[in-house]
Parts: C-alpha cells; sequence; structure tokens
C-alpha cells in the first residue's frame, strides 16, 4: 500500500474521534437523558448503598478495540458507578464536608471540554484566563484582600492548601538548614491535608506545635503566643501558623483577629484554611465573624463545597504576587512564543501546574446565569438547618450536642441506658448507613466516638433534615430494644 493509500484509510478510522452533528447529538442526547433521569430520581435514589457491589462489573468490559454503543455503557455507569457507595449529590449526604454538583457546572464543563480552550497560559487562551483571574479577584474581594493579590483556580483544598504552604516556605526563606529549628503552628482540628502539604513541601521534619483549643474547638490565641514566644526565646524559628476558617470536624471559626495579630508581632507567615468555611463570608454576619482573615498571607477555599460545584474545584489567594511567583515560576525554551503576551498572570506562573482544566467556566457559568444572591440564600439556608438540628436533636431524650455551630456542622452522640457509648453510637452510625437515606459520618473528638452532621450540600433543605431527625429516634429506638 502506498503512502496515501494508507493515509486515507486512516483517516477514515481516525475520524471517528470526530463524529458529525447526527452523533454528536445522539450522544449528547443520551448523555442528557441520563443526567435529567438521575436528577427527577434524585429524592428517591439512597445516598448511600452498601451492597450491590463495588462496581467490579466494570472488569467484565475490558478496555479493547470494540466499540461498545453509548446506552450499553450509560448501563454499565450507572450499576458500577453511580450506584454503590455514596451519592454525593443527594440531599440526604450529610456526612464528611458534602459537596456540590449543580446543573449549570456540569453544562459549563462540556462547553470548556468541547473547545478545550488552553487556560494555563494568558498567550494561549487570553479570555480563559482573564476568566480565571476576574472570579480570583471576586474571591479576593469576598474575603477582604487587596488588589494586587494572586491566586490560582486549583483541582481542590489540598493543593490550594499546598500551593499556600510551598509559597510561605519559600517567602520565608525555609531551606534544609533551617528546617529542624523552623516551628509550625497548628491545633490538631486543622485539616490533614496541611499535614500532608507540609510532608510534600520537604517540611516533615519541622517542629509541629499543637496549639490547644478553647472549650469550643477554636485555637487559643494566648496559648499560640506563649509558644511562639518561648520558642523564640529557645533559638528556635517559628515561621508559619496554619489556622481553619472552619474546621472540618466541628466547623469551628478560629480567632482569626487574635491570630493575625501574633502572627504579625512576631513576623509569622498567616494561613488560613477556609475550604470549608471562606464561602460563608458571602453572609454579613458570618462575614464579622470571619473578620481576621482578611489579615492572613493566603487564603484557601472550596467552591466544590461552599458554591455547591462539582467535585474539582478549589482556589488559593496569596497577598504577595512576588512571593506566589518566585515559588512556581519557570522559563522553558520551547515556552518563549508565550513570553510576548503578558498582561495577566497565567496560572502556570502560579501553581505547580501547565497544561489544566480550564477550572473558571464550571464557576463563571453558574455566577453569571444565576446571579449570586442563589448561592447567599443557600449558604442561610444551610446554616439555619444545621441550627434547626442542634436545637431538635436535644429535645430527643438521650442525646447530647456539641457546641452551638459556628458555621453549618453539628456533633452529637447518645448516652445509652446501659452500655458502652461509643460501642452504641458506632451501631447508631451503622444503622443510618443501611438505612441508606441519609448519610451521616463520624469522628474522635476529646477521644470519643461522636456523630457528625454536616449540612451543605445544595439539595439538603428542611425535609432532609426533619427525616434524619425521625431515623434517628427510630434507630435508637430499636437499638436500645424499645421497639
Ligand atoms: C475539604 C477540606 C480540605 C481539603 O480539600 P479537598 O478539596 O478535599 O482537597 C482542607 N481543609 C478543610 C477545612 C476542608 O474541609
Amino acid at each position: 500500500m502506498d503512502l496515501l493509500t494508507r493515509l486515507r484509510a486512516l483517516e477514515a478510522i481516525s475520524r471517528t474521534l470526530d463524529p458529525p452533528r447526527a452523533e454528536r447529538e445522539a450522544l449528547l442526547g443520551a448523555a442528557a437523558e441520563y443526567g435529567n433521569a438521575f436528577v427527577d430520581q434524585i429524592e428517591n435514589l439512597p445516598v448511600y448503598v452498601s451492597n450491590q457491589g463495588t462496581g467490579e462489573g466494570l472488569y467484565d468490559s475490558p478496555i479493547g478495540d470494540t466499540p461498545v454503543p453509548i446506552a450499553e455503557l450509560l448501563a454499565l455507569i450507572k450499576t458500577n458507578v453511580d450506584t454503590p457507595g455514596i451519592n454525593p449529590a443527594s440531599g440526604g449526604h450529610l456526612g464528611y464536608i458534602p459537596g456540590g454538583g449543580i446543573t449549570q457546572s456540569a453544562v459549563a464543563d462540556y462547553l470548556a471540554a468541547i473547545t478545550n480552550r488552553y487556560a494555563g497560559v494568558f498567550f494561549a487562551s487570553p479570555g480563559a484566563v482573564r476568566m480565571e483571574n476576574m472570579l480570583l479577584d471576586w474571591m479576593a474581594g469576598m474575603v477582604g484582600y487587596p488588589a494586587g493579590t494572586v491566586g490560582n483556580l486549583t483541582s481542590g483544598g489540598s493543593i490550594a492548601n499546598l500551593i499556600g504552604i510551598v509559597t510561605a516556605r519559600d517567602a520565608r526563606g525555609v531551606t534544609a538548614r533551617d528546617i529542624p529549628r523552623a516551628v509550625v503552628y497548628a491545633t490538631t482540628h486543622a485539616h490533614h491535608s496541611l499535614d500532608k502539604a507540609l510532608r510534600i513541601a520537604g517540611l516533615r521534619e519541622c517542629p509541629l506545635r499543637h496549639v490547644p483549643m478553647d472549650a469550643r474547638y477554636r485555637m487559643d490565641a494566648d496559648a499560640l503566643h506563649a509558644m511562639v514566644a518561648a520558642d523564640q526565646k529557645a533559638g528556635l524559628r517559628p515561621w508559619l501558623v496554619i489556622a481553619s476558617a472552619g474546621t472540618t470536624d466541628v466547623g469551628a471559626i478560629d480567632p482569626l483577629s487574635a491570630i493575625a495579630d501574633v502572627a504579625q508581632r512576631h513576623g509569622l507567615w498567616f494561613h488560613c484554611d477556609g475550604a470549608y468555611g471562606a464561602f460563608f463570608a458571602l453572609l454579613p454576619d458570618i462575614r464579622a465573624r470571619l473578620s481576621g482573615m482578611e489579615r492572613s498571607d493566603s487564603i484557601i477555599m472550596d467552591p466544590h463545597k461552599g458554591l455547591f460545584l462539582p467535585y474539582g474545584s478549589g482556589a488559593v489567594l496569596i497577598k504577595d504576587k512576588q512571593a506566589m511567583v518566585d515559588a512556581h515560576y519557570y522559563v522553558a525554551n520551547y515556552m518563549q512564543d508565550t513570553l510576548h503576551a503578558r498582561d495577566e498572570a497565567s496560572p502556570a506562573d502560579l501553581s505547580p501546574e501547565l497544561t489544566k482544566h480550564f477550572r473558571g467556566l464550571r464557576l463563571w457559568l453558574p455566577l453569571k446565569l444565576l446571579g449570586v444572591a442563589p448561592f447567599r440564600a443557600a449558604l442561610e439556608e444551610k446554616l439555619l438547618l444545621a441550627q434547626y438540628f442542634h436545637d431538635a436533636i436535644q429535645q430527643i431524650p438521650g442525646f447530647e450536642v456539641g457546641p452551638t455551630p459556628d458555621l453549618s456542622v453539628v456533633t452529637f452522640r447518645y448516652v445509652p441506658t446501659r452500655g458502652d457509648a461509643d460501642a452504641f453510637n458506632a451501631q447508631l452510625v451503622q444503622a443510618i448507613h443501611n438505612d441508606g437515606r441519609v448519610f451521616l459520618s463520624s469522628s474522635q473528638i476529646d477521644g470519643r466516638f461522636t456523630i457528625r452532621l454536616a449540612v451543605l450540600a445544595f439539595r439538603t433543605h428542611l425535609a432532609q433534615v426533619d427525616l434524619t431527625l425521625d431515623m434517628l429516634r427510630d434507630h435508637v429506638a430499636r437499638l436500645e430494644g424499645r421497639t
């Protein structure tokens, strides 16, 4: 076969990667139908499924050369992916920190994928980069950061924390020889992604001080101050304090202003983890409680939590542009064309990524389509639902609750009439999981098995919280042997 014949034969096959309009419509139609049926059914679907396999049916359809029709593939996805495990799109998801999955973002993801703009570099897609920077500016305004703040839309909070920690490390000039003396401060309730970030950033051997907390699990800023002063006196080099604007365990907001005072006084980098809590700053009442976060040097937040986006959306903001650039900027010979167009900072210069998903569109489209008001309303609704639950659960005999929620997490446990409380609550969570109509998670708080209710799914409304109360009442009665 000559070259041209071979090329024509290959083209005929490779063109299946680029289907004609009718096929595109059929594909999209099938996907849209699947998505619509899923959403239409969402209230009837269990939020946790543990008895329908673990997706092993996928292996019965190996990757190979045989084309499989979309209907068959959607059936495979439904059985193996969209059935077993947790259904995070459900309003019954009240465990961990729930995520989102709004339709407007799904549509934006389709648009971002089909046009596939290169959002990593301004030269390649000035519009995509401007859109992302505009969103970062909007977030900066929301948390009270000044003009000139830079940042990055990340895949999630963990990578956002990593970018913050790496920038802090370089800004404070912490190098290998300083590490054994370079002290880091956080509470035991700081998110584990920060420990992970420290480790990945080569800072595993930094002394890590766990600052005591008050009765509501907020950092004790006086204790922080005393620890930093003692460490300085001992010849160590305190350099980083990590505070939470909403802890994962209990939703506590650390005293950010007082922590900022200590950081300022002692020259510490102040990193604020707002993965869960920062978007509550859209509510004026909560903004006041978050006061001080605008004095941090870096802050992270997760649109896939507090703005109800599908998974894959975090953000980090850093006030000191030069520090963020110094920690991440590289040039390479084969990138020389890109150097001419530099009106705005490029994500590739401010993050570990080069090529990346155009994440801005899934945030921009919903905010523009709907305006901010529904997001604000939904956040206030979640906050009030948590308060409602905190009040109501105390009316059920035998339950004891954790602190009045700073945000939308409530902790509680049942004290059984006889027997071990930890074991009873473990059984209670197991019973809720087996039931499957709502999903709660648990944690160890002060060494005790504690159940958590976290309201942040956009589909969680009064009905789901009332259902949770009914389920807790019923399962406790059964476990206590009353029914
Ligand atoms: C969820 C969370 C993180 C981690 O974010 P991911 O998006 O899961 O990577 C960090 N900190 C807090 C407080 C969180 O709630």
